[in-house]
């Protein structure tokens, strides 16, 4: 058994969740893998990836059984979310997109809502969440995006958000705004759920982007969206807490996520360096290469560890993970962008050429250090934890 091996059997895993979880790397190795090249290329929304995750029944992994889901443990779905990003960034944070929107709605919706909307999910809905602005990144209290009460059954939503994942494609978006007259921009924040056809529903723009290129990411306007107040998840003002909660499951999600195009751009670079030769010898042969690869194999397997320990966290309820959860988005993502930085360099000039994996995965890599709170909030958030209280 190798060192990898055994990290890959760290997580405590049902027999059956170790079925599904090798269905999965069969499908990802098999199918989307193969694909990953061309939907970079083409940068189409790939379909038959999210028709083979679907006819898995991936979605019902995370929705409760009562709700038509599967009910499976947080641990299976990050360790299906890192084999299908390995094997395709874009459709893995696709599928993560799905679990990042409906998580909120699992854990603070009422009955009506969970039997209304997660069988949808579990059958293959895509879902997408929106709480980024033009003018509120970081600092997600900015949005303006408000939610007026109109009699007793409406809510008009209006305003727009940008860069949201599955936007233009979801059934299902989660939204954060302010409810009208609360003058704290804090207490003020409220979450609602807008369906596909919600008239005033805009999709404005989709964007070209550098990485993840087959994984949509679009502006949404709301034109006095009117949304049935049946979708409102919580009470008004009660979004922060919701949002924050939501936080900490999605971030450990993106490392996961992260750490799958880490894997990736490592076995290609060793896989490489094991064959190139030059001066006589095979290029891992060098010392000065053992050096580096033994400092990404051991941050690598340090990191994924600690994905390990705080899905566990998770598993075991407690709510109190915001600096672990932080901790585990900054080094995955940090690692992914060094390890793919790495292996484009260790494959010489090949590794800036377009015929090998390591090129596409650099690309992917950089937004796993600014999605889901860029690197230098979490530092903040890590290092603000530390200060003692007076
Ligand atoms: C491909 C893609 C997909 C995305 N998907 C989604 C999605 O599905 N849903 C969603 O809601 N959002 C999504 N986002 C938005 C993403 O989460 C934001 O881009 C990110 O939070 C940063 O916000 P910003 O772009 O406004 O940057 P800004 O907040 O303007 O930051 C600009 C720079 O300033 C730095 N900075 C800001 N504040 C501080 C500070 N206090 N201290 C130190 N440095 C600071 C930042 O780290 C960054 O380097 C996505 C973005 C992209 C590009």
């Amino acid at each position: 058994m190798t060192l990898f091996d055994r990290l890959d059997a760290m997580p405590a895993l049902s027999p059956e969740e170790r079925l599904l979880l090798d269905s999965v790397t069969a499908l990802a190795r098999d199918e989307i893998a193969p694909r990953a090249g061309a939907y970079d290329r083409s940068g189409e929304f790939p379909w038959d990836n999210i028709r083979a995750i679907n006819a898995l029944g991936l979605n019902a992994m995370f929705v409760p059984e009562v709700y038509g889901g599967a009910g499976l443990s947080y641990a299976a779905y990050l360790a299906c979310v890192r084999e299908i990003s390995k094997a395709c960034a874009s459709t893995g944070i696709i599928w993560a997109t799905n679990f990042h929107a409906t998580k909120p709605l699992i854990d603070f919706g009422t009955e009506a809502q969970k039997e209304r909307l997660l069988p949808r999910v579990a059958e293959g809905a895509i879902a997408a969440l929106a709480i980024t602005e033009p003018n509120a990144g970081s600092d997600a209290t900015g949005m303006t995006t408000h939610f007026t009460p109109d009699g007793d059954d409406t809510v008009i939503v209006s305003g727009g958000k940008i860069f949201i994942s599955n936007g233009d494609v979801a059934e299902l978006t989660l939204v954060f705004g302010k409810w009208a007259g609360i003058d704290d921009p804090r207490q003020a924040i409220t979450a609602i759920i807008i369906e596909k056809g919600t008239p005033g529903l805009e999709i404005l723009r989709k964007e070209d982007k550098m990485g993840h290129r087959a994984a949509s990411t679009a502006a949404l306007g709301f034109a006095e969206c009117r949304v049935p107040r049946d979708n409102l998840l919580g009470e008004p003002g009660g979004g922060l807490k919701l949002l924050l909660a939501a936080l900490n499951k999605s971030r450990p999600s993106v490392a996961a996520h992260a750490l799958g195009i880490a894997r990736a751009a490592f076995e290609d670079a060793v896989a490489y360096i094991n064959e190139r030769r030059q001066s006589g010898r095979r290029i891992i042969e060098f010392q000065g290469i053992q050096f580096l690869l033994a400092d990404l194999a051991t941050d690598l397997a340090m990191c994924e560890a600690w994905l390990w320990h705080v899905a566990d966290l998770i598993e075991r309820n407690i709510d109190d993970i915001a600096i672990e959860a932080s901790m585990l988005k900054m080094r995955a993502s940090d690692l992914a962008m060094r390890i793919a930085t790495e292996a484009v360099q260790l494959h010489g000039g090949y590794g800036y050429i377009k015929e090998y994996r390591v090129e596409r995965l650099l690309r992917d890599a950089k937004i796993t250090q600014i999605w889901e709170g860029t690197n230098q909030i979490h530092r903040q958030l890590i290092g603000r934890s530390l200060i003692a209280r007076g």
